[in-house]
């Protein structure tokens, strides 16, 4: 496969839908971000890595640090995540209240706000520091130590974080989050400043398109739970666009209000993607479109 080729050719036909939709609004840090940005990149299963446009700069990852955090807890800690958080796609957006008080603290997946809030006590409870565990792998396997949180992006997501804290309080009054709310929304918040390139993320996120093993050849995940995020990230990935997302594109992916998406096709490689307009339901409208002409292009949907 000439990679570079695709590559350009996706970027091509994205190019008219880059800057259409509306860029994240809720924080000051991001509704700054040029809505003209268009950059992807793809890590094979060998470690080689291609990218065109805005590949190598770096945007706030946003929600796809929830799939990183699920990953590291399952590494760190098993199944028993599996108690604590479902596994059905909610169909309501990412940030939804309304189905937790009918399933008593227990969010429908790990990819909406509340489910990542109980992945991140969990994580915290594991490893004693949510946060540095993850930019630590992060660094590792994106083989760049300059991969940060924003603490300008972190700051301003708890000043405006009264949902995310109702969710929170919301669960542990089920009992449903070990450690005190401020410390999980702050590891949360730190999580979701990151700031990485679809090149940092696309090598970050190959161990999923490796069944579970990492960039120097040691394995993170047994092939089973690799097999749980993916499976997780289609039908939950991209919130209440999942089924329109599994439709068009065929891929597990995972969505951020960064404008990034990281897609998996397990056995072969794995993709990010980044242009920061984005539809209602917060999945980058580029981005989305680049995926979906990759995989009719390449024919490697999982489908
Ligand atoms: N920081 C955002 C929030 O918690 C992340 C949401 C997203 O990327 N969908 O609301």
């Amino acid at each position: 496969m000439d990679y570079q080729a695709v590559l350009q050719e996706v970027a091509a036909f994205a190019r008219p839908l880059v800057g259409r939709g509306q860029v994240a609004q809720y924080i000051p840090a991001l509704a700054d971000v040029d809505a003209e940005r268009f950059g992807i990149a793809v890590a094979d299963v060998n470690g080689e890595v291609h990218g065109v446009g805005d590949w190598q700069e770096p945007f706030s990852v946003q929600s796809i640090s929830k799939a990183f955090s699920l990953a590291l807890v399952l590494a760190e800690g098993g199944e028993r995540i599996w108690d604590r958080v479902g596994t059905e796609p909610s169909g309501n957006p990412f940030n939804s209240l309304v189905q937790l008080e009918y399933e008593n603290g227990i969010p429908r997946n790990p990819f909406i706000n509340a489910g990542a809030l109980v992945v991140t006590d969990r994580l915290q409870s594991l490893t004693g520091d949510a946060g540095t565990t993850m930019l630590e792998f992060l660094r590792a396997e994106s083989g760049n130590p300059d991969v940060a949180f924003d603490p300008v992006v972190a700051a301003s997501e708890a000043e405006h974080g009264d949902r995310n804290a109702a969710l929170a309080h919301f669960m542990a009054s089920y009992g449903n989050l070990d450690n005190p709310v401020t410390t999980v929304l702050e590891h949360y918040f730190r999580q979701c400043a990151i700031r990485m390139s679809c090149r940092d993320l696309a090598l970050a996120a190959a161990f999923l398109a490796r069944h579970g093993v990492r960039n120097d050849g040691t394995r993170l995940l047994p092939a089973r739970e690799a097999k749980q995020v993916n499976a997780v990230m289609l039908t939950c990935g991209t919130y209440d666009a999942a089924g329109s997302f599994a439709y068009r594109v065929g891929l597990p992916g995972k969505s951020g209000v960064g404008g990034g998406i990281v897609a998996v096709i397990p056995g072969r490689c794995t993709l990010c993607v980044w242009s920061p307009g984005l539809d209602t339901y917060g999945n980058s409208v580029a981005g989305v479109a680049a995926l979906d002409h990759f995989t009719t292009v390449t024919g490697w949907s999982v489908f």
